[in-house]
């Protein structure tokens, strides 16, 4: 019995880690706030205009990554910007197999989502996104690209406006370090993205591990019964004080009526 409660645990503390990263390494953005921008200026065939396709970015870090609440990372709405043309046209990485990101489009802070329609890139029509964290220092991730699928033959434009909100927040998961899960209902699972509507456990299992939350030093660490704190025991001593006094006055009153 204990052999078969031991393997239970060990099971489930499996599957609480069942996250993986986007590489082996931890690489994380050292700040707590993370801007997305949105490349402007290129896009002819997702089927959005530069404004709506912000408006997804907007609606995906708020309905997905700004939820969890054990993460210290918040990634923020940015703005349309102009960039080079080879942010569009350019391979991701320098090398297929194990991914050299190309240097040419090194991100230089935060992270830029932008339609590209280079075939080496999305070599199925099925695949809508890529990224990497292509500007690294050490272990902290500087600057992060997210390539959308613009090609004519991109799947991208026959989703719904939910599933390209799911679709983006997904790639966002790994502009920021975390690779795919092989939980089906988390966001970063590879196959249905486009069902999902909120973070899974494993997504914020993940997002928290590489952005835990600290909680600031206050005093000591208490736990408290009463949502109402530190009000409800000076309110019950006020209480049973008052109480204590009637109960004697009337004593006293009652003795001296006898007198
Ligand atoms: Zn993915």
């Amino acid at each position: 019995m204990k052999l078969m409660a031991a393997l239970f645990l060990c099971f489930a503390a499996f599957n609480a880690q069942a996250f993986t990263l986007n590489n082996s390494a931890k690489l994380v953005f050292a700040q707590d706030e993370v801007t997305v921008n949105v490349a402007g200026g290129f896009c002819t065939n997702i089927g959005i205009t530069d404004t709506e396709f912000l408006t997804i970015v907007g609606e995906a870090v708020d309905q997905f990554w700004n939820k969890a609440p054990t993460s210290r990372l918040k990634l923020r709405q940015g703005q349309i910007i102009n960039v080079a043309t080879a942010f569009h046209t350019d391979t991701i990485c320098t090398a297929s197999t194990n991914c050299t990101p190309n240097p040419t489009i090194a991100v230089t802070s935060d992270i830029l989502v932008s339609c590209n329609n280079n075939s080496a890139n999305f070599t199925s029509s099925s695949i809508l996104g890529v990224t990497i964290p292509n500007n690294i220092s050490g272990t902290t991730i500087l600057g992060s690209l997210v390539m959308i699928n613009d090609m004519a033959s991109t799947q991208f434009d026959t989703k719904t406006h939910a599933e390209k909100v799911a679709i983006i927040s997904h790639e966002l998961g790994h502009a920021f370090g975390l690779g795919h899960s092989p939980v089906e209902d988390s966001l970063m699972y590879y196959a249905t993205v486009s069902q999902r509507t909120r973070l899974g456990r494993d997504d914020i299992d993940g997002i928290s591990y590489l952005y835990p939350k600290q909680q600031p030093i206050s005093g000591c660490g208490t736990i408290d019964l009463n949502k109402s704190g530190p009000n409800f025991w000076p309110g019950l001593f006020i209480g049973v004080s008052i109480i204590a006094l009637a109960e004697l006055f009337r004593k006293k009153s009652k003795a001296s009526t006898a007198i």
